[in-house]
C-alpha cells in the first residue's frame, strides 16, 4: 500500500507522506504557509491560526489539518491574505510591539510576516495595555507586552528531567506565560538561549547579550520571511 498521498495546493499538484499536516507537506512541496505557533517536531496546537487555508469551502488551521487524498487546498488567494493581514494586525495591536527598540527586532517572525504582509497602520485601535516586564531571573527576561501566547515555549521547553518550564497563568485578557521560579533560578545558558531562540517575538530574552548579531545582518534582513521555503520549491 502506498504511503504517499497526492493532493493539490493552489492548484499546483503535491506530494506527502500519510500522516503529515498541510502546513509541513506545504513546506516540503516548496509552499510557504505563515505561521508563528508551529515548531517543526512537536505537535500542533492551531494556537495563532494565521496559517488558515480552505479545504473544501471551509476554513482550517493549515498546521493541525492532516492531508487526506485528493485534497484541495486554497493557500494563497486574496480572501486568505485578507484573513492572514487581519490577524496579524490583531496581534500588533493587542500588545506593545516597539521594533526599533526590540532586541528581536530583524529576527522576529511576527515584524517579518508584517513587512511580507506589508502591513502598514493596523485597522483596530492600539490597545497598549499595561504589562510587566520580568527581569528577577538569572538567564532571562520575559517582557509580556510582546508575548503573543503562541504557547511554542510550553510545548517545546523542557528540563533535561522532562519538566515543564513554562506554564499558562490566569484565563481570558489576564492569561500570560509564567515560569516556575525555582526552576528558572537553576536553568542553564543553553536552556535560556533556546527559549529566547523559539520564542517567535521578543518576548523571552537571553540576558547579557543584547545585540550581540548587529542589526542589518539578521535573518529577515537579509530575505524576508518563507523565502527560503518557496527558493527550494523553484529549484525542484
Ligand atoms: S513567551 Fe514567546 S514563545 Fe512563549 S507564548 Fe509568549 S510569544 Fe510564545
Amino acid at each position: 500500500m502506498s504511503t504517499t498521498m497526492t493532493f493539490t495546493i493552489d492548484g499546483k499538484p503535491c506530494i506527502a507522506e500519510q500522516g503529515s499536516y498541510i502546513l509541513g507537506a506545504a513546506k516540503q512541496n516548496g509552499i510557504y504557509i505563515p505561521s508563528l505557533c508551529n515548531i517543526d517536531g512537536v505537535a500542533p496546537r492551531g494556537s495563532c491560526r494565521i496559517c488558515t487555508v480552505k479545504v473544501n469551502d471551509k476554513l482550517m488551521a493549515a498546521c493541525s489539518t492532516p492531508v487526506t487524498e485528493g485534497m484541495t487546498i486554497e493557500n494563497d488567494t486574496e480572501e486568505l491574505r485578507e484573513i492572514r493581514s487581519q490577524i496579524l494586525e490583531l496581534l500588533f495591536v493587542e500588545g506593545n510591539h516597539f521594533c526599533p527598540s526590540c532586541e528581536k527586532s530583524g529576527n522576529c517572525e511576527l515584524q517579518a510576516l508584517g513587512y511580507r504582509f506589508k502591513m502598514m497602520i493596523p485597522r483596530y485601535p492600539y490597545q497598549f495595555p499595561m504589562r510587566e516586564i520580568d527581569a528577577a531571573m538569572p538567564k532571562l527576561v520575559k517582557d509580556h507586552n510582546r508575548c503573543i501566547l503562541c504557547k511554542r515555549c510550553i510545548r517545546a521547553i523542557k528540563t533535561d528531567d522532562g519538566k515543564n518550564l513554562f506554564a499558562f497563568k490566569d484565563r481570558g485578557h489576564k492569561l500570560t506565560i509564567s515560569i516556575d521560579p525555582s526552576l528558572a533560578s537553576t536553568i542553564t545558558d543553553e536552556l535560556a538561549e533556546r527559549a529566547a531562540k523559539i520564542c517567535p517575538v521578543g518576548a523571552l530574552l537571553k540576558k547579557e547579550v543584547g545585540f550581540a548579531q548587529p542589526i542589518g545582518t539578521r535573518t529577515y534582513d537579509l530575505e524576508p520571511i518563507g523565502a527560503e521555503v518557496e527558493r527550494a520549491g523553484t529549484a525542484k
